[in-house]
């Protein structure tokens, strides 16, 4: 990979150390010309280190040009450690790819891809067992008791009783210092055993044989991919199955064939879905060779579980985006399921995307990737289409369950019919008929952002946060809430512009679907999941539960509520405003909705009876609607991929944003008409110039009281990006001009900045 690139390079940095508080302890070494082809970031090398020069390990992190040190003090690498690529050289590597592709310091990316150690002390468990056959203890036995030591004879008695003894029933029950008892086992009498107790996050599951059998198209699946790695053919596949088609049976038929092998497995699923439910069902079938990572596990329990991987005890890791970097030894396959989330993006610099850096990490490793969904993200079907990924489809739906019935309710009717409500006619009597025969519902109002905005009727004024480009959003409980930075004051029914008394919520939140249900249908049970009620430590787990038990008629809630979860008894889905998410001035504003839509009535009809999904929307003839009525991912995409790439949006080609923020409005806008202006400069005279699109305030101006301008660039190949990125960020790290600013990249965004 890209050697040729760093082919004149003439010094490295290294690290010596790979712990997380010595990432940015960098020493820089000179490569000797004969091993300037060999040393890549991530290769292990030996190095003279301090005063006496005494030889080293350490990983090259990056290459330089110049030197950052003194030149005269600046040692020479002794050599490169021959054997296979460590784990740590793998990460490494990938940190540099994130490096390179998404924008961000080598350290940054380092600390994302390196695990944190444990600082925090293990649990340990300490045993104590005879060193010495039984006869021989017995006679020691009735040797002390006759010379009344009785404090030993009582612990010895009792070891002989129990064979194993715990540290504190020696110590405590027998009242036997623990200082005697290690003079005992320097004696040879007795021996310590220490065992790390690992904290199990599910230790009341067990584990069950596979009670399912393939059925024919996942049976197909499952031979292709046995037939590919058992051939060392390592590829991306993307596994396009409809939703309940029995994808994740399918990976787990994968994971035994890599298992098979020897070989380990890295799941990543978004977090949200990280519940119970999921992460029981690789557990009854792998049992302990599971571990899991999500981000409400202490830090003690993290450890362990990176531990566990490293030791090589567990070989299918599963997690959430950053179980990624899970060091595993031996990769044979990383699955990703529900490819196409959002979640799967890194907010925080390196804004990396999963999917690909694990095509990434995958490469390196030599395995496979596979990606799973029932709607696909346009990249990865375009990719497929192109012949860059294997394209497997599940058509049906596993078991007897079949596809649900989709209906659309066109709000503009039922507005001319005079229906006000939040319920279509055509929602209501479904409705109604699920109260009847006691089956469930789900409730889906797809962006809690959007709930009940406060403006003036008179001069049209929006309230908004005083730190944010923002509007506030009505609570119930009588104030007004910044989403974005959490500021809150009191609900004023006045306008502070116009002092106009007309001012007014508007917009539809949870909680006034919630009032309005309780309205519409009296006595009916509603379970709400939002942000708001599942801040606290397994409040989300919770909900779902008590759904599950049937304690509610009604599951209403914001996309928390789409994601991988089987009821057999919920019929109706209802989206009750599916244009909520279509109009915002983002691209993937329809790809969005299309899987919202899709997902949310994917919840219909998992089991045994039929289900029903009511769509209410107001532009019932917008294509990502339609598609999603017909159950058509294909009708989706061909209208989706003409409008990408007429318009030169990802995957037909690729975006970099470079965001500025400052405190100060004008040093934000000049250091951002300065960047303009280099990147134009630079692209006078080549062919097919880097394009630089709405250059100016982001659409969010100001957030917590730091103000943003942003820019766009645009361009088919990625590695003209890259390359433009390299050359333009030592200039905005050491330029005086842009000290007062902070300069972020993101490659190919999920949202419009
Ligand atoms: P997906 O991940 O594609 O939504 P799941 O793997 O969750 O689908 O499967 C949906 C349901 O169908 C689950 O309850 C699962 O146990 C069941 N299922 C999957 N494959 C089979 C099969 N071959 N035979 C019977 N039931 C199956
Ligand atoms: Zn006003
Ligand atoms: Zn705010």
């Amino acid at each position: 990979m890209g050697k040729e690139l760093y082919a004149d390079t003439i010094y490295a940095d290294v690290i010596i150390d790979i712990s997380h508080e010595a990432l940015d302890k960098v020493f820089q070494y000179r490569v000797p010309f004969s091993l300037c082809r060999e040393i890549i970031p991530g290769v292990r090398v030996r190095v003279p280190f301090g005063a006496g020069n005494r030889e080293r390990e350490g990983y090259v992190i990056a290459l330089k040009k110049e030197p950052e040190y003194d030149v005269d003090k600046i040692k020479e690498i002794y050599g490169v450690v021959e054997e296979s690529l460590p784990v740590e050289s793998q990460l490494i590597q990938v940190a540099d790819f994130m490096r390179k592709r998404y924008g961000s310091s080598m350290i940054q990316a380092l600390k994302t891809v390196i695990p944190v150690k444990n600082r925090e002390k293990h649990r340990q468990e300490t045993t104590i067992r005879l060193a010495i056959d039984r006869e021989s203890a017995t006679k020691l036995l009735t040797e002390w008791e006759q010379k009344h030591r009785s404090a030993r004879a009582r612990f010895l008695k009792k070891l002989l009783e129990t064979g194993v003894l715990s540290k504190t029933e020696a110590v405590q029950e027998c009242r036997f210092p623990w200082k005697e008892i290690g003079k005992l086992a320097a004696d040879g009498v007795i021996r310590i055993e220490t065992k790390v107790a690992y904290r199990n996050p599910f230790p009341d599951l067990e584990q069950k044989e596979n009670p399912v059998v393939l059925n024919a198209e996942q049976q197909a699946v499952a031979d292709a991919f046995r037939g590919d790695f058992r051939r060392e053919i390592y590829r991306t596949y993307l596994l396009y199955g409809v939703t309940g088609s029995g994808k994740t049976e399918v990976y787990m038929a994968f994971i035994e064939t890599v298992l098979r092998e020897g070989r380990q497995v890295i799941v990543l699923i978004p977090e949200i879905s990280l519940t119970y439910q999921t992460v029981r069902r690789f557990y009854e079938r792998f049992g302990d060779r599971i571990a899991v990572l999500h981000s409400q596990m202490s830090k003690g329990e993290r450890s362990d579980t990176i531990e566990r991987v490293e030791n090589g005890e567990a070989d299918v890791v599963i997690g959430a985006r950053s179980a990624l970097f899970a060091p595993v030894k031996n990769l044979g396959l990383i699955v990703i399921d529900e490819e196409h989330d959002g979640a799967y993006k890194s907010d925080r610099s390196p804004k990396y995307h999963a999917r690909e850096t694990a095509i990434f990490r995958a490469k390196i490793a030599k395995a496979s990737v596979v990606l799973g969904s029932a709607t696909p993200s346009v990249e990865s079907f375009f990719k497929a289409s192109q012949g860059e990924y294997v394209l497997w489809t599940l058509k049906n739906r596993a078991g007897n369950a079949r596809l649900p019935a989709v209906q659309v309710a066109d709000l503009r009717e039922e507005l001319h019919k005079g229906n006000r409500s939040i319920f279509s006619e055509s929602l209501k009597e479904k409705m109604r008929g699920r109260l009847e025969k006691k089956q469930q519902m789900m409730l889906f109002l797809n962006r809690r952002g959007f709930a009940g905005f406060v403006s003036c009727r008179n001069c049209g004024t929006v309230i908004k946060c005083p730190h944010c480009d923002i509007s506030l959003t009505y609570h119930r409980n009588g104030s007004l809430r910044c989403h974005y930075c959490g500021y809150e004051t009191a609900y004023s029914r006045r306008c502070p512009v116009c002092q106009s008394p007309y001012v007014a919520a508007f917009g539809l939140g949870t909680e006034k679907v919630e009032a309005a249900l309780y309205e519409e249908f009296p006595g009916i049970r509603v379970l709400r999941m939002d942000m708001d009620t599942t801040r606290r430590k397994n409040a989300y787990q919770n909900i779902l539960q008590a759904f599950s038990r049937g304690e509610a008629d009604v599951l209403l809630g914001t996309q928390m509520i789409v994601k991988g979860h089987d009821y057999a008894n919920v019929t109706l889905v209802g989206i009750l405003a599916a244009d909520l998410s279509l109009y915002s001035q983002d691209y993937r504003s329809g790809e969005r909705t299309f899987q919202l839509l899709c997902q949310a009535a994917g919840r219909a009809g998992r089991g045994e009876k039929a289900g029903e999904v009511i769509i209410q929307t107001y532009s019932p003839d917008h294509y990502a609607i339609m598609a999603a009525v017909e159950h058509s991912y294909e009708m989706f995409y061909e209208q989706e991929i003409t409008y990408r790439r007429l318009m030169g949006y990802p995957p037909c080609a690729h975006l970099l944003v470079i965001l500025v923020e400052s405190g100060d409005e004008s040093q934000a806008v000049l250091a951002a008409e300065r960047i303009q202006k280099m990147i134009a400069r630079s692209q006078e005279g080549t062919t097919v110039p880097v394009q630089i699109l709405n250059p100016g305030r982001a659409a969010i101006g100001k957030l917590k009281d730091v103000y943003r301008q942003v820019m766009y660039l645009k361009h088919e190949d990625v590695a003209t990006l890259e390359a433009l990125r390299g050359r333009l960020e030592p200039v905005l790290e050491n330029h005086p001009l842009f000290a007062g600013v902070q300069i972020q990249f993101d490659f190919d965004p999920m949202s419009i900045y």
